[in-house]
């Protein structure tokens, strides 16, 4: 009998147990990882990867939806196959921005400080008061999967419109909502509450910046669950800080992690999360399923449960 040879796979980074497993049972690869949550040091990474099939290389699979970490241009010229996690992160990342809503626009973190801090003293008629969803419009811009799944659970809270953008109108995911599509600028003029749930691309890239902000009400709440980049965050801190608008809340920031002192971060009125859009034990470990079956699949030249076509 031939030997058979085995393909390498070197993980970069501690992943969850269903992946993790689903790796080592593979008997054609002989699996290697970096076991640490920090990222993997880059004499490490190149120490790991020499004969890794994954480098030479043949595969990419990120255990994300977003790739717009991934040079694209040169991995199709290079004909790599990319494998990533689109839908098994959708509800829990729109669980996310929900709670970063409703977190943000009735000022939970301000509250919280003052019952530590003593400054909670009475009942006071217009203290601690935000903005309330009941009646509400809401824009959300890119009503792609994990923008329904947004509307979808603030539709119940008494949204009366919500409106959207996008490249193009897409009036079957959008009947569900009876949400309308209109411009950007619209959006920030007619929005009550604004959801930022659009992938990085260059045409998205500083998307929101100081003409957005000028045209926000000043009682409008600004929310970002997609990419730091999505958002001009110096011209976020003037419209901030001057009251251009109410608040914001972001599960993204650029750079990642934001330096903690960084401006932003002196602000009252916004509350900033480190990227935990899709962190359940539960997700997380779907993901990390995905990755290594479409990492398997990819090296084994299958189709991909989830194959990014580019
Ligand atoms: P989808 O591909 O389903 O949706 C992407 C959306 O972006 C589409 O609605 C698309 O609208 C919109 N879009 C693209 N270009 C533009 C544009 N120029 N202007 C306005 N909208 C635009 O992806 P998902 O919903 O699954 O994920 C969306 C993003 O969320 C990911 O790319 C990722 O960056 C981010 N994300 C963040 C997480 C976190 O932890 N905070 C977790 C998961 C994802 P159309 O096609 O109609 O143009």
């Amino acid at each position: 009998m031939r030997p058979v040879r085995l393909m390498k796979v070197f993980v970069t980074r501690r992943i969850p147990a269903e992946g993790r497993v689903a790796l080592a049972r593979a008997a054609d690869c002989e699996v290697e990882q970096w076991d640490s949550d920090e990222p993997i040091p880059a004499k490490e990474l190149e120490r790991g990867v020499a004969g890794a099939h994954g480098a030479n290389l043949k595969v990419i699979s990120t255990m994300s939806v977003g790739f717009d970490h991934l040079a694209l241009d040169e991995i199709k010229k290079r004909g790599i196959r990319v494998g990533y996690t689109p839908d098994v992160l959708t509800d829990t990342t729109a669980e996310l921005a929900v709670s970063l809503l409703l977190t943000t626009c009735r000022r939970l973190p301000e509250a919280i400080e003052e019952v530590k801090n003593g400054g909670w003293t009475s009942w006071k008629p217009l203290w601690l008061c935000g903005y309330g969803l009941t009646q509400s419009t809401v824009g959300i811009i890119g009503l792609g999967r994990i923008g329904q799944a947004i509307a979808r659970r603030l539709k119940p809270f008494g949204v009366q419109r919500f409106l959207y953008t996008g490249r193009q109108p897409r009036p079957e995911e959008a009947a569900e909502f009876q949400a309308e599509f209109v411009s950007t600028p619209e959006l920030a003029a007619q929005s009550d509450f604004i959801i930022v749930a659009c992938s990085l691309t260059p045409a998205t890239e500083g998307l929101c910046n100081k003409d957005f902000f000028q045209k926000m009400k000043e009682t409008a709440v600004f929310i970002n669950i997609s990419r730091g980049d999505v958002v001009n965050q110096d011209d976020l801190y003037q419209a901030l800080a001057s009251g251009k608008i109410a608040a914001a809340g972001l599960d993204v920031t650029s750079p990642e992690p934001l330096p903690t002192n960084h401006p932003l971060l002196t602000l009252k009125n916004c509350v900033i999360l480190p990227h935990i859009g899709s962190a359940t034990y539960r997700t997380r470990n779907t993901m990390s399923l995905l990755a290594a079956n479409n990492l398997l699949a990819g090296l084994r030249g299958e189709p991909m449960p989830s194959e990014l076509k580019l």
